[in-house]
């Protein structure tokens, strides 16, 4: 806060453990409303210097968080696994993706642009400029603990504002070096603020609540992110919403089965399947039923559980006993309505919040796997026969944030990518997230959209200057 380190208030802390072995990492404060209205001070306090300054003095500023982000990938990495429990292999992924988001913004800042307006009259000038929004609050999910920062804090600052971040109680430590990075690299005191808390809503209130806060940027569930738009309203704040998904995953039978299965078993089970736009609903045409099954088991028979830290792991554990227990309860729902576990469905030996990669079949639309956000290794399999069936199930959820298909009929891919009500699709391939696209949902799944030419948008105002007697 304000660039220095400093306790809680009242002087309390909490651990950090490791999902995969229960150790403690360590300690960090347990902030509460009066730290969090400290830091929002130390935001407001550097907002004047930092907005003032040169567009190119802030690229440079962030284009040294990005080299040193880089620089030190692998401890981060290390540091993610850690706490979160993912393959080092995904957490460098991830921390290195989360860096592109800094390298892209850090351009993007030397490119805000306002307009000149043609004259409405002789005597009067007109022009619109984009101005920083203020003091951003930005909250962030345990899922991805590097990434989800960068993403809202370069725009962020890129645009001139400076940001009060409170990060998940799973993972607070990724945050707060990041932090320590962005301070090495010369980012001013107070202009990147860390508040940690073992219970967000005390934070979480104050962010969105506190007058001097002009922005909220959140991701996480819809049930915090309907909330905090609530809470939000009392002041006005501009708000991203970035919230639950429950992605379908289309194979329609002229599919290519063995690119379908790949991509299938990537986004169900990359970061045990933890992320909100992982597959959380597969549907497949009854002709190639048979065949996608037999080759999406055997997928799923290659995953190896364990210890992210160890090498060979594919999957590592579930965050925690909420997110096991949530797991267990959806897989038991579906079973007692008459879903078969073809692979998995029940926790794992290694004990802890490891679980077994799942294959349910038999699925129907009303089992809460279908329309619950699983947020685990868990993939419900849907048979369909039709093209409009496919559709109009795939978009019967309150959600609309990715969703997959594969075919190779070229009038499908426009027809079906068009109908799907989703911020995301994806044709024949599930690897699409990128510091260059826009990254967001429709409906219940949020507001806004973070990344790309679109993302610095969210922390700037429009303002229209008119100048008239000339
Ligand atoms: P999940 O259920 O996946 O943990 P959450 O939406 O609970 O998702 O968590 C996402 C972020 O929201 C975390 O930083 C968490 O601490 C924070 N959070 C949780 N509850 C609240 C709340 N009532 N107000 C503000 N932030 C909250």
């Amino acid at each position: 806060m304000g660039g220095e380190w400093a306790p809680a208030g009242n002087g309390g802390t909490f651990a950090v453990n490791n999902p995969a072995t229960g150790e403690s990492l360590g300690t960090v404060p347990d902030m509460t409303a009066a730290d969090a209205r400290q830091a929002i001070a130390a935001a407001e306090a550097a907002f004047p210097e930092w907005s003032a300054m040169p567009a190119r003095k802030r690229s440079q500023l962030l284009r040294k968080w990005f080299d040193l982000i880089q620089q030190h990938a692998d401890d981060l990495a290390a540091l993610l696994t850690g706490e979160q429990g993912k393959p080092h292999a995904e957490a460098k992924g991830e921390v290195l993706g989360g860096a592109a988001y800094v390298e892209w913004f850090a351009e993007e800042a030397k490119r805000i642009e306002g307009d000149v307006l043609s004259p409405q009259t002789s005597s009067q000038r007109e022009v619109i400029l984009k101005q920083p929004v203020g003091v951003v609050g930005a909250i962030t999910p345990w899922n991805f603990p590097s990434s989800m920062i960068t993403r809202k804090v370069s725009p962020a600052l890129a645009a001139g504002c400076p940001v009060v971040i409170k990060p998940a109680e799973d993972t607070p430590l990724s945050a707060l070096a990041l932090a320590e990075l962005a301070h090495r690299a010369g980012i001013p005191a107070g202009v990147v603020n860390v508040v940690t808390a073992s219970h967000g809503a005390d934070v979480g209130k104050e962010l969105s609540t506190n007058p001097t806060v002009r922005k909220l940027s959140f991701t996480g569930s819809t049930a915090v992110g309907k909330l905090l738009m609530s809470q939000a309203s009392d002041t006005v704040k501009k708000v991203s919403l970035e919230l639950g998904g429950n992605a379908p995953f289309l194979v329609f039978d002229d599919a290519d089965l063995d690119g379908a299965v790949k991509a299938a078993t990537m986004m169900k089970f990359i970061n045990t399947g933890q992320t909100c736009i992982c597959v959380n609903r597969l549907m497949v045409h009854e002709n190639v039923y048979d065949a996608f099954m037999e080759r999406f088991t055997a997928a799923v028979d290659y995953l190896n559980v364990g210890n992210g830290a160890e090498k060979g792991v594919t999957t590592g554990p579930l965050i925690n006993d909420k997110g096991l227990e949530k797991v267990e309860s959806l897989v038991s729902d579906a079973v007692a309505k008459g879903a078969k576990a073809v692979r998995g469905g029940k926790r794992h030996d290694l004990g802890g919040t490891f679980y077994e990669p799942t294959v349910l079949t038999d699925v129907k639309p009303e089992m809460a796997c279908f329309g619950n956000e699983i947020f685990g290794p868990v993939a419900p399999v849907y048979k369909f026969s039709s093209e409009d069936e496919a559709v109009r199930l795939a978009n019967d959820t309150p959600y609309g944030l990715a969703a997959y298909f594969f075919t190779k009929d070229a009038g499908r891919m426009w027809r079906v990518g068009e109908a799907l009500e989703y911020g995301m699709v994806a044709c024949n391939t599930a690897r699409f997230v990128h510091e260059a696209m826009p990254f967001g949902g429709f409906k219940e799944s949020g507001i806004g959209r973070e990344g790309s030419k679109y993302g610095i948008e969210e922390y700037l105002e429009t303002k229209f200057l008119c100048m008239g007697g000339l």
